[in-house]
């Protein structure tokens, strides 16, 4: 029961993340003909764009709207938890093992994709634990229906009717049938919860049965999850992040994941390792990276982070996925940080954004949610305050703003 109450919370977690940042104007919008007209139009567009008439029957004959995925996607705004409070949760004792069982079991697989690729097994199996629990909980959404209905809506039509031309050439090139078409409500495919585009571009059929199964075939999850990581610039040979503890004073308005500067000068600023693997003061380049400010946990990011970034836009995602990496990798559980660092919940954070965007500090839409664009308006106001400018709200920031 865990799992599966747990699952679902996931998925809406994701689908929530892919569907962020949609303007307000399209909040209200109605579609302007009936889906079933809507259908129509589409088919002669997928035969147009070269789909077979076979696999668009196959797909899309009969295929009806569905209002509850609609609901679920206008009832957004569910992921604002803290780093702290998702990592904890995400990155349980049990995951943690089931992940480490996962890398001794597939040992030879995952040294040919380390070979082929670059990537570590403990980088690819972080994502498929978090994404599915190690493929237990794909999801059971007719994915054609999701997206046609996604497709249909007003709110992104062009982003998923993208998504729903590439499901249907999935079907097209017999990767999956049309009974296997099922993953989460919008629309991510298999153990990686891979979009049909992604699906269809860096899909690889690594066990060469003539078909790429993100579903069945764990070969053909763990390489075509490489291979999108690769896309998204991974590095071969390079670390993604590294826990380190801070000393109480620091430039902290450095710390920011567009600026990066040599790991000797980090350590020239009192940053040290935290771990008994020693911080080597070189040229390496990296940012300083405070999920939760300077009182929270610490990590230097490296380049290869910026795959985690763009695997999920989410900060707090993308920095869980790459510690779990760590803990993988054989890094120990994270330092907590200094004494207590408060957790803002979503109608904190909207009201902050609401505020910071009243007095000129770019926030961002007010969506609950701590992104980079809102640590990038907090920075400037905390520089303005002179609070340390560590992108993190706190009592005297919320003090200071209600304040003028
Ligand atoms: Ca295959």
């Amino acid at each position: 029961m865990r799992c599966s109450g747990l699952q679902t919370w996931i998925l809406a977690v994701f689908a929530g993340v892919f569907l962020a940042g949609l303007p307000a104007s399209a909040q209200q919008c109605k579609p302007t003909q009936s889906f079933d007209g809507w259908l129509e139009t589409f088919k002669r567009e997928a035969l147009a764009a070269g789909i077979s008439r076979r696999a668009i029957a196959a797909g899309l004959d009969g295929v009806a709207y569905d209002q509850s995925i609609v609901n679920k996607d206008r009832a957004q705004g569910v992921f604002a938890q803290s780093f702290l409070q998702f990592s904890g949760r995400m990155v349980a004792p049990y995951r943690i093992q089931g992940g480490a069982q996962r890398i001794q079991r597939n040992r030879a697989i995952f040294s040919r994709i380390e070979n082929d690729f670059g990537v570590p097994a403990a980088v690819i199996v972080a994502f498929w634990g978090l994404e599915t629990d190690f493929g237990a909980n794909s999801g059971n959404s007719p994915t054609i229906r999701s997206l046609a209905t996604l497709a249909y809506d007003c709110r992104r039509p062009d982003l998923f009717r993208e998504q729903l031309m590439a499901a249907l050439k999935i079907l097209d090139k017999g990767d999956l049938n049309p009974s296997e078409m099922v993953g989460a409500w919008a629309g991510e495919l298999g153990q990686t919860q891979f979009l049909p585009s992604h699906y269809l571009e860096y899909g690889v059929d690594y066990d060469r049965d003539g078909k790429v199964d993100l579903r069945n075939s764990d070969a053909d999850v763990l390489a075509s999850s490489a291979n999108l990581l690769k896309a998204h610039g991974w590095q071969r040979g390079q670390p993604w992040i590294q826990e380190v503890l801070v000393p109480s004073e620091l430039p902290w308005e450095q710390a920011d994941l567009t600026i990066q500067h040599a790991r000797s000068k980090w350590v020239g600023w009192g940053v040290k390792s935290a771990t008994e693997r020693p911080l080597i003061a070189d040229n390496t380049p990296c940012s300083l990276l405070l999920p939760m400010g300077r009182n929270g946990p610490a990590f230097l990011a490296y380049q290869n982070f910026q795959a985690y970034t763009q695997w999920n836009q989410s900060l707090v995602y993308a920095t869980t996925a790459a510690y779990f990496a760590t803990r993988l990798a054989g890094a120990p559980a994270y330092n907590k940080g200094r004494g207590q660092v408060p957790a803002y919940g979503l109608p904190e954070v909207r009201e902050l954004q609401q505020l910071l965007n009243r007095q000129g500090y770019n926030a961002g839409e007010p969506d609950g949610k701590l992104g980079v664009q809102t640590r990038a308006g907090i920075r400037q106001a905390q520089l303005k305050y002179r609070l340390p400018a560590d992108g993190y709200p706190s009592d005297e920031l919320f003090s200071s703003l209600r304040g003028r």
